[in-house]
Formats: structure tokens, C-alpha cells, sequence
């Protein structure tokens, strides 16, 4: 499946195509509360023992919080209901992506 995703607040919002499927997904997960999302043990470089230096909530990842099998609309409005952007060059990408019937596209955007 495509992997897109962005930091918003204190959440990492994953989404993308899912060729198995036929359909988006979206699976919103809380940044790592110990290390703010860094991965990192404040300033140094040292693993942080709470995530294992991926920066989000790992432990919270489960498959409930996934919506998959989605189209386009369902999706948008899937992020309305969790008041997250869902910008036109992402949904651009996310149609080229089904056009594509990607598998391997990785981006991840800077909300500013
Ligand atoms: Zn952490």
C-alpha cells in the first residue's frame, strides 16, 4: 500500500491506497508521550526506551483505530469527523495513487 502521513498535534495521521483492498485507509496514532515524537532521550541520541525510537505510541497501534476499504469521499470525511486537513495536493496524490494502484509510494508532508 502507499504510505502517506503527517504530524498534527500530538498525532501521526497515516493514510494512503491499499491495493489488497481496493480502497484508502486512514490510522491516526498518538505521538510517543515521552519523547514528543523525536525517538530520541531529550537531547542525546540514545534510544527512547518508551517507543523504541519510532516516536509514536506503538503499544496504541492497534487495527481498531484503522479505517480501511474507503473511497475518496469516505476518507474525506473520515477526516472532517476527526478534524484533521486532508489538503488538494494530498487527495491529488492519494487519486494518483489509485490510478496507479500504488504499493510502494512514501511521503510524508509538513503541515506548516
Ligand atoms: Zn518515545
Amino acid at each position: 500500500m502507499s504510505r502517506r502521513w503527517y504530524r498534527h498535534a500530538a498525532k501521526v495521521v497515516f493514510f494512503g491506497w491499499d491495493p489488497g483492498e481496493q480502497g484508502f485507509y486512514v490510522n491516526v496514532v498518538d505521538l510517543c508521550s515521552e519523547c514528543r515524537g523525536t525517538g530520541e532521550v531529550g537531547d542525546t541520541e540514545e534510544v527512547c526506551p518508551g517507543c523504541g525510537g519510532e516516536g509514536i505510541q506503538l503499544s496504541k497501534m492497534n487495527p481498531s483505530a484503522r479505517r480501511g476499504g474507503l473511497s475518496l469521499d469516505d476518507l474525506s470525511a473520515e477526516f472532517a469527523r476527526q478534524e484533521l486537513p486532508l489538503l488538494d495536493y494530498m487527495r491529488a496524490d492519494l487519486e494518483a495513487d489509485r490510478e496507479a494502484n500504488s504499493a510502494t509510494a512514501l511521503q510524508e508532508y509538513e503541515l506548516s
